[in-house]
């Protein structure tokens, strides 16, 4: 529980409000400037190396420890939320060679940029295939939803090898055959590509792990993104409660405050359960995580649960403030557009849930 923390922990937590406080939340302006004095501020407070392994300098923080930082920095709102960690390893975690020099290692040098190619048009004839030829595999297909796919140097392309199964592939984007076909943005803000594989002659080296092994190494990917999810909803859930109570304390003309009506009180006491249930539950999970246990159901919980509670909150703060909290740069309004996307990203609310009952009810897996 973020009750039981040890002094070291509590240490951090404290670290972490210090660099929401003094360093993200009195910039707004500026957004290449910024993100550049952000980068060596979190280098100086040993923040950005926490997501990044000891064999190439980084820290290494535990899942409660990530967990901890990215509740507390979320709980200020501020902007830039994003921008304080170093990249991770993610599904590049442990490869050896060539991958490690060519690709690992300028990637959490920042050097290189990487992007996550899974989801795919429900329109495609056929998943993205490889075929295996020699010394290379020959990639075909598309990918339609591509975070940072526009300045990606290479994307990790779940692809279905012939005769093998599901691999995860290194795609360099330079690469002859592979074409961005589309950039957008969602409501959050965040940039995407759509893109299509064609003939892509890759080295059969850019398997990452064995042929046949990408579901698993995504999954884990995809787990890690889930938890770091619902941490910062946890986080900002908490800004909003603060926000809200404020709001229903302060006095109305009559003299009263917003916050004396039952009606309103009821309201409001329901998203406090709710916060409470998601900040207990990402602690409990965090723990389990460090503790060696497997967390797909646990963290397919904390992520539904978060996301949705976080979206219940905000929008219902928006009710209970007015039309003033609509009005574009209300915080709220930002909030609302941000947290919206998380019910769909890293899976959707509805999929995972059946992925949740599948494991008990066909495979007898987890524990919830
Ligand atoms: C901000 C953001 C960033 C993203 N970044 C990436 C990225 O970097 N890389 C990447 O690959 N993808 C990315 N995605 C895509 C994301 O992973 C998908 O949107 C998500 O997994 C849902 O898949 P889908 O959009 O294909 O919807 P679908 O799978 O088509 O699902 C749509 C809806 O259909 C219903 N549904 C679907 N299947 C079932 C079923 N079996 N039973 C009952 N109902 C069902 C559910 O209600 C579901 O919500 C991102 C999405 C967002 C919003």
């Amino acid at each position: 529980m973020p009750e039981s923390l040890t002094p070291a922990q509590l240490e951090l937590r404290e670290k972490a409000a210090a660099f929401a406080r003094e360093e993200l939340l009195p910039r707004r302006d500026g957004a290449d400037q910024a993100r550049i004095e952000i980068l060596n501020a979190a280098k100086a407070a040993s923040l950005f190396t926490m997501t990044q392994p000891k064999a190439f300098g980084g820290s290494e923080a535990s899942t409660l420890e990530l967990s901890i930082v990215r509740d507390e920095l979320a709980a200020h709102n501020p902007p830039f939320l994003h921008t304080v960690f170093g990249p991770g390893p993610g599904v590049l975690a442990g490869v050896g060679e060539p991958l490690k020099t060519t690709h690992l290692a300028p990637l959490i040098a920042g050097d290189k940029k990487s992007a996550f190619g899974f989801t795919e048009p429900d329109e495609a004839p056929r998943a993205t295939w490889g075929v295996l030829d020699g010394d290379e595999l020959i990639v075909n297909g598309q990918k339609s939803y591509v975070t940072g796919g526009a300045s990606a140097d290479f994307i990790n392309t779940l692809v279905q090898i012939d005769e093998h199964g599901p691999a995860l592939v290194v795609i360099d984007t330079a690469t002859e055959g592979v074409e961005r076909v589309r950039d957008f943005c969602s409501l959050d803000g965040s940039a995407h590509a759509a893109f299509e594989f064609h003939d892509v002659h890759i080295p059969k080296t850019y398997i990452i792990g064995q042929p046949g092994e990408g579901l698993p190494r995504a999954m884990k990917q995809i787990g890690d993104t889930r938890l770091a999810i619902a941490a910062n909803c946890v986080g900002w859930m908490r800004w909003l409660l603060d926000y809200l109570t404020d709001h229903l304390k302060a006095p109305t003309r009559g003299g009263k405050t917003r916050g004396d009506k039952e009606g309103v009180r009821l309201r409001y006491a329901e998203l406090r359960i709710k916060a409470y249930a998601a900040r207990s539950m990402l602690y409990r999970t965090a723990r389990l995580a460090d503790a060696g246990e497997n967390i797909v159901n646990e963290g397919i919980a904390c992520k539904v649960f978060a996301s949705e509670a976080v979206g219940e909150i905000v929008d219902t703060s928006i009710q209970l403030v007015g039309g003033v909290a609509l009005i574009e740069g209300h915080p709220l309004e930002t909030l609302y557009r941000q947290v919206r996307s998380l019910r769909l990203a890293e899976g959707g609310s509805d999929v995972l849930r059946l992925n949740l009952a599948r494991g008990k009810l066909e495979l007898n897996k987890g524990t919830i």
